[in-house]
């Protein structure tokens, strides 16, 4: 049998190596380390963790990324296998000692005898007999693969950096204060939410984005030649008090319900996803610390209690627009013999990278064995972030995202405004991941 090619051996692509070789496919992982280095990689180690040493949260019974890991347990993850077994004290956190943690999947993938590992840049497209192929070379793609890219994608559909604004739950917007409306009534009329500031909240906000506290820019990011400048919303304020209002903050063609008059700046929230579960705030790609993301934001009239699935930020990332791009089963349209893994399909994180590895790793196994496999159902965890790069996120305002159980279809019947959902969505997430594993559900 031919074997699979695995281009990058971080989160997802070592996951993805993994789960080919365990279904019985001979697979070859090329990792350019130590041949070529990224700006973020300090060693040669495969899954290399770059920064945090946090698997984030590790309860299944209430956030979505604990549920994340517990699927990706059932399914056999060597990232999530290897991270339990170099766990280190972090409360409810999944931490991980980052050398044993490393080392651990290296050597896992050496002992596997269907795995091959070649340590090698891919500078280009790969050869035209490689037909089997998962391109898992992360935010720091290597500039020549990335070019080869670009040029598969177009311009407009591969992006350098990321510009993340923070994305709102929808349930936990005021709407006694927000309310629907398109500046000027265009297109359905109503297609945003409007948060009104009069003058003083308005000040007062502009103050609190220039005092909050703010993560700098690696030298190595603002030097690279495809920073594009897109603006920070704290640099914007930066520039006057009245830049905002003139900008992404501008009330024009708008009139509050409430008032019957424009009011004296707004923030608008845009549909994020196909099931109007998530409200991104427009404009507000932010360097401010997570922390002072929700105090700050909190401010604005109608976000006061506002629950935030994602939180702001502006990275050096390389990322296709995959809900553009890719298939269900993370194919690139145009050219099906790649596929794509990790960070690179505009997923954001350790996990989610390898997730979206495993998925491809059992796609492309699968493929090779002469038959497609289905795709874990939308109310898993998996399954959610799937088809949200694959299909549901929106096209045109396509940004990395993380698990969150916004990404999970309602449940049926509803249990009520009043219910505590995230058990009941985790449990069912859990439920229908395990039928799915023993074929009692079809998945899609
Ligand atoms: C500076 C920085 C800090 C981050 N911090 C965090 C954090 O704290 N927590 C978090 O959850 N996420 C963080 N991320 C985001 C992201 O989750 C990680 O980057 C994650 O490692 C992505 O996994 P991946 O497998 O897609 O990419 P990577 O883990 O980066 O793996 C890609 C691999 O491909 C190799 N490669 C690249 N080009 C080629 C080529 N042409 N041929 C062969 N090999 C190639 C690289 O050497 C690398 O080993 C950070 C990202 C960056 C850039």
């Amino acid at each position: 049998m031919d074997p699979v090619h695995v281009i990058g051996g971080g989160l997802a692509g070592s996951e993805a190596a993994w789960q080919v070789g365990h279904a019985g496919v001979p697979v070859v992982l090329h990792e350019m380390r130590p041949v070529r280095r990224t700006e973020a990689h300090v060693g040669d180690g495969l899954a290399e963790l770059v920064c945090s040493n946090s698997f984030r949260s590790d309860d299944a019974q209430r956030n979505a990324v604990g549920v994340l890991h517990e699927e990706m347990r059932q399914c056999g993850s060597l990232i999530l296998h290897a991270a339990d077994r170099h766990k280190v004290p972090a409360g409810g956190a999944l931490a991980v000692d980052r050398f044993g943690f490393s080392e651990a999947v290296e050597a896992a993938l050496m002992a596997e005898p269907l795995v091959e590992i070649r340590r090698e840049e891919i500078a280009g497209l790969p050869p035209e007999e490689w037909d089997e192929i998962i391109v898992a070379t992360g935010p720091l793609t290597s500039p020549a693969l990335a070019e080869a890219i670009g040029a598969l994608t177009g311009a407009e559909s591969l992006a350098f950096f990321d510009a993340i604004a923070p994305i709102v739950y929808r349930d936990t917007i005021d709407f006694d204060k927000a309310w629907f409306q398109s500046r000027y009534g265009k297109g359905d009329g109503a297609d945003y939410i409007n948060c009104p500031l009069d003058r003083d909240e308005y000040e007062r906000f502009v103050a609190a984005l220039l005092a909050g506290d703010k993560i700098e820019f690696h030298e190595w990011e603002t030097s690279t030649p495809y920073f594009d400048g897109c603006l920070p919303v704290e640099v914007m304020a930066a520039r006057g008090l009245e830049t905002l209002r003139w900008g992404p903050m501008k009330p024009v063609g708008l009139r509050d319900p409430r008032t019957g008059h424009r009011p004296y700046a707004v923030v608008q929230l845009r549909q994020d996803n196909a099931l109007g579960t998530l409200y991104n705030v427009v404009g507000f790609q932010t360097k401010l610390r997570h922390a002072e993301q929700r105090r700050i934001f909190r401010m604005i009239p109608g976000l006061e209690h506002a629950e935030f699935a994602r939180l702001g930020g502006l990275h050096r990332n390389t990322f296709i627009n995959s809900p553009r791009l890719l298939d269900s089963r993370l194919r690139f349209k145009a050219v099906p013999r790649l596929r794509f893994a990790g960070q690179i399909t505009g997923v954001e994180g350790y996990v989610e990278s390898a997730a979206i590895g495993l998925l491809a790793g059992r796609f492309a196994a699968a493929a090779r064995q002469g038959h497609e496999t289905s795709a874990p159902p939308p109310t898993t965890a998996l399954g959610a972030l799937l088809r949200h790069i694959t299909g549901d996120a929106d096209t045109t305002s396509f940004q990395p995202m993380n698990i969150n159980f916004g990404l999970f279809p309602a449940l049926s019947p509803d249990p009520g405004r009043h219910a505590d959902r995230k058990p009941i969505l985790a449990r069912r997430a859990l439920a229908d991941l395990d039928a799915w594993l023993r074929g009692t559900e079809p998945g899609c």
